[in-house]
């Protein structure tokens, strides 16, 4: 299998990889960044299927573009 994977959400407490989040939940940055762009994040709950301790983890970043605003002269 040659599947890209973003990044892996590992037990803090035994390092187990995660599978997926049993909740997500979405944090908007209040603050563009330079390239005026709105970062969200998506984080999701994680139960590890080992030791059964529950951690956040991020599940993706997404960066919102608001068109190509050019700021300057
Ligand atoms: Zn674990």
């Amino acid at each position: 299998m040659s599947r890209k994977q973003t990044k892996k959400n590992v037990c803090p407490s035994c390092g187990e990889v995660a599978s997926e989040p049993y909740k997500t939940w979405e944090l908007v940055a209040p603050f563009p960044d330079k390239k005026m762009r709105i970062t969200v994040t998506v984080q999701g709950m994680f139960k590890c299927s080992s030791c059964g301790k529950t951690f956040r983890g991020v599940v993706s970043k997404l960066k919102l573009g608001a068109e190509d605003v050019e700021i300057g002269n």
